[in-house]
């Protein structure tokens, strides 16, 4: 099965599956963050929690 990545304009954030932004015509941009970086920001934050 096929996922569609929503996207987002950075500019009016405005969400859309276009690689343009329907209203201003920007480039738009994946509204999902790389789920590595969740991870590493998560850990980060118990590391420094637990001690
Ligand atoms: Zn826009």
């Amino acid at each position: 099965m096929m996922k569609k990545y929503i996207k987002k304009c950075p500019v009016c954030g405005t969400y859309t599956l276009k690689d343009v932004c329907p209203k201003c015509g920007n480039t738009t941009k994946t509204a999902h963050p790389p789920p590595f970086s969740l991870e590493d920001k998560y850990m980060g934050l118990k590391i420094k929690g637990s001690s």
